[in-house]
């Protein structure tokens, strides 16, 4: 029988991809997703058991029922507004319920996780390229919260023997190109996304936020990485921690930072439509630039991105969205 891998968040979208990638590579993916900002009809290569990360019998009784292997933990709260409104709520989940989810796999045995971190760990750090040494320096309670669970990895680690493969993620944007699944927020927040959806005429304009800030034309600075690329990382990083190579922390960024500015501007490159926008107020939480070398995970993983041209994620995104997401 295929090995089982639980994976937490998999309605959602990175997840979802996870868990296409991981069933082509032999495993039979276990979503474990309370659906609150997921969908049950992302989840399509393997079983979906919905349950909260705070429900610790509820992971107790997934881990007793599949046996996973190991784990790839995505589910959290993710949007920077949204944390700097109410951090409670991201402390409790994205810590709380990783604490629940940690002490499940210990005690029941299954020791290997490969779990989403962030580049917002960072902060701003005045527009230098990222290393995995860059001291971390969060804005907000997202990039917090998800910096103490990489301390109780490490902890858990030190004290329990168990391996973590932690991904900082730069900007995941577009889509399986086979439109199997795909991003899917509502209400959608990121960048990508939203232009799309103001390029096909189904919102007003685009706000970008902020034009005032210390960067080439004055738009906030992202490293954007397709879910594809980011997905081939997850699969490596498995590998990596099943082959016994231990604990190691990566960054998952290109090296290429793109402005605000710059993604509008493929937009009618990539699909031939121009994105209406105007210039709004600075976002609270958001850092100038974040852009990452990929040195390490180069060297250690062998990844190196293949998709991750705004081209190629703009025009994926775009065929996802026609398909009508899971809406239609
Ligand atoms: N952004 C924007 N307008 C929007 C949504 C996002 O100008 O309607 C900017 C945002 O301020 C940031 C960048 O686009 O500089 C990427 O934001 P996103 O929310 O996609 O990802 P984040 O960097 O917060 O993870």
């Amino acid at each position: 029988q295929a090995p089982h891998v639980l994976v937490t968040g998999g309605a959602g979208y990175i997840g979802s991809h996870a868990c296409k990638q991981l069933a082509r590579a032999g495993y039979v993916p276990v979503t474990f997703d309370n659906l609150s900002t997921g969908w049950a009809n992302a989840v399509k290569f393997g079983p979906l058991v919905q349950g909260d990360l705070l429900d610790r019998a509820a992971l107790d009784g997934v881990f007793a029922a599949y046996r996973p292997v190991a784990v790839m933990h995505f589910a959290a709260l993710s949007q920077v507004g949204e944390a700097t409104r109410d951090p409670g709520r991201y402390w409790r989940n994205n810590l709380g319920g990783s604490l629940n989810l940690i002490e499940a796999m210990v005690a029941a045995g299954c020791m290997d996780m490969v779990f989403s971190s962030t580049c917002a760990t960072y902060g701003d750090q005045d527009g230098v390229m990222l290393d995995e040494d860059t001291p971390q320096r969060p804005l907000n309670a997202y990039g917090a919260s998800k910096l103490a669970v990489e301390g109780v990895l490490r902890d858990f680690g030190v004290s329990h023997g168990l391996n973590s493969v932690i991904f900082r993620y730069f900007n995941v944007a577009g889509a399986d190109p086979e439109a199997e699944v795909g991003e899917w927020h509502q209400p959608e927040t990121h960048l990508i996304p939203l232009m799309i959806e103001a390029a096909a005429g189904a919102r007003p304009a685009l706000v970008i936020h902020g034009n005032d800030y210390p960067t080439r034309d004055g738009t906030c600075i992202r490293d954007y990485v397709h879910v594809m690329d980011l997905i081939d990382a997850h699969i490596r990083g498995l590998d990596w921690l099943r082959a016994g190579r231990g604990s190691r922390v990566f960054n998952l960024g290109t090296g290429a930072g793109f402005s605000v500015a710059d993604v509008i501007g493929h937009c009618a490159a990539s699909i031939g439509r121009d994105v209406p926008h105007e210039f709004g107020l600075r976002r609270a939480g958001d850092a100038a630039a974040l852009v990452s070398g990929s040195q390490r995970a180069c060297e250690g993983l062998g990844w190196v991105a293949q998709h991750s041209t705004l081209e190629q994620m703009i025009a994926d995104a775009w065929r996802w969205y026609q398909t009508g997401g899971y809406s239609a």
